[in-house]
């Protein structure tokens, strides 16, 4: 996966008044520059941040955020208002601003200087009510933000930067996605439908459905040196077992299953789409249910979502992106089966095949086995045990008039006993607070029994991510109750009745 951070900025504008005179104006130039340079240095702030030019009055601040709008390099501006600058002066600019927007309130100094503090120094110096100035009339417009408080040297600072940087660059991605289909939904399924063309206007994706013979032909046209190519590969990555290995007595399945991967890169790549779903029950010619083909794709942070889960598609893609170069995956996952031993409470997830080998750290088994469903030869799959360690799943359900997230802490542990007959990849975790209580909130939320599972983005990652384009998240963590969560939902729909379309 190429870095979804490259070439991406986050412009920096400090917020000043004519009122200073020049040479104040120069420091606070000198300072906001060196703010930063603070924050170009921090490792957690993924993407470059760029200085801009001391705005000073209405004009400017309005040509600077359209020149941001315009800048496709540009993913979200953040601001600092380092001395007084009259609100009014920032309507037209923040009514014109159509990127996220970070409010830093930081000053240049961590101490103050006691001893030789005077009204020039509170003159220069005077974010504490600057930025108080400038938050009246942001919420005044409604407009969404994240503010972050304190020195831009503090760790939790940069951190809090980070987070937000990564959820900007998540929402850019989602404005150019594509999304190929092969084919529609499972028949009768309901909680993996959902309004595209909403997805469209709220997220910026753009899905839209091949017909899976399209796929065949380019499985078919797939070269046989590539294939050799691809299967010497896979068995310097992975375990194969030895019918599966040149030589074989089923080598020539893993072929196919190569064969199936090399198609599908060559058509999302030639459709420049990065995520896709597919379906059982329309394969055309396909000779096997893509198993290995789809795990491989999404470690290379390819979305998926099988039985046409468009929705579930996307959020893995957003995962992949927010969490790029964090320790960790994220993958496709379905709420599988139950272990309800008193105090031992846990749920085993997987899928039919396609769980995302991102989620280890160890050597998967390339394995073969029959598939009950789907009528055709046995698929070829990578078998492995999730890494334990805190995760957390989203979900994204239509709600009619709205998409709501769902997203579960949980911890990921490992199985209570080997599973040397359970043929799939799978992740086995108790979600927090508890099973009863968040399989309650889940159900309660009409939450979907596919989600992505990430080990690298987390929470903080998804709630900047819907904060920005002002999406419903439902939290279910170490602090839900039943009740509180039941009162959240609840607000959430007055809320969203009477804001929808004023935003
Ligand atoms: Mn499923």
């Amino acid at each position: 996966m190429q870095s979804p951070f490259e070439g991406k900025q986050i412009w920096f504008l400090t917020g000043s008044q004519d009122l200073y005179g020049p040479e104040v104006l120069e420091q606070v130039e000198r300072q906001s520059k060196d703010v930063v340079a603070l924050l170009q240095a921090a490792d957690e702030i993924p993407v470059d941040v760029v200085w801009q030019p001391v705005l000073k009055d209405r004009d400017a601040i309005r040509r600077a955020m359209l020149a941001a709008n315009a800048d496709e390099s540009v993913v979200g501006v953040m601001l600092w208002m380092h001395t007084f600058s009259p609100a009014k002066m920032w309507i037209g600019g923040l009514d014109a601003l159509t990127k996220p927007m970070l409010h830093l309130h930081t000053q240049a100094n961590v101490e103050l200087p006691w001893a030789s503090l005077d009204m020039d120094f509170m003159n220069l110096n005077q974010a504490a009510h600057g930025d108080r100035e400038f938050g009246y009339i942001v919420s005044r417009l409604g407009k969404q933000r994240t503010i972050v408080v304190g020195h831009a040297s503090n760790a939790d600072v940069q951190h809090k930067v980070g987070v937000w940087a990564r959820a900007a660059v998540g929402r850019a991605e989602l404005q150019s996605m594509r999304l190929v289909r092969f084919g529609d939904n499972m028949r009768n399924v309901a909680v993996t439908e959902g309004d595209k063309t909403e997805a469209d206007h709220k997220l910026g994706v753009a899905v839209n459905t091949w017909g899976v013979n399209d796929l065949v032909a380019a499985v078919e046209a797939v070269a046989d040196a590539a294939v050799d190519e691809l299967v010497a590969r896979y068995e310097e990555l992975y375990d194969v077992v030895p019918e599966l290995r040149r030589g074989g007595e089923r080598h020539e399945s893993l072929r196919y299953g190569a064969r199936q991967e090399l198609a599908l890169r060559h058509f999302l790549e030639a459709a420049k789409a990065t995520a896709f779903t597919t379906t059982f029950e329309d394969l055309g010619g396909l000779r096997q249910l893509p198993g290995l083909a789809v795990q491989r794709l999404m470690a290379d942070g390819y979305g998926f979502g099988a039985e046409g889960d468009w929705k579930t598609a996307i959020l893995i893609r957003l995962a992949k992106v927010m969490g790029f170069g964090l320790p960790g995956g994220a993958s496709l996952m379905e709420d599988y089966t139950y272990e309800l031993t008193p105090g031992k409470e846990k749920i085993l997830g997987a899928h039919m095949l396609e769980v995302c080998p991102s989620l280890t750290q160890s050597t998967p088994k390339l394995e073969i086995h029959p598939l009950g469903i789907g009528d055709r030869e046995d698929p070829v799959r990578l078998v492995f045990d999730t890494d334990e360690g805190p995760a957390v799943v989203v979900a994204l359900s239509d709600l009619r008039d709205r998409f709501r997230l769902t997203a579960n802490v949980v911890d990921v542990v490992a199985p209570d006993a080997p599973l040397p007959k359970l043929p799939v990849a799978r992740a086995v975790w108790v979600p927090r607070p508890n099973l009863a209580t968040s399989a309650e909130c889940w159900i309660t939320a009409g939450a979907a029994h596919h989600t992505v599972m990430s080990t690298a983005a987390s929470l903080e990652h998804f709630e900047a991510f819907a904060q920005m384009v002002d999406i419903e998240l439902a939290v279910i963590d170490e602090h839900t109750t039943v009740r509180s969560f039941a009162a959240e939902l609840r607000l959430a729909a007055v809320v969203h009745k009477f804001t929808d379309g004023l935003r």
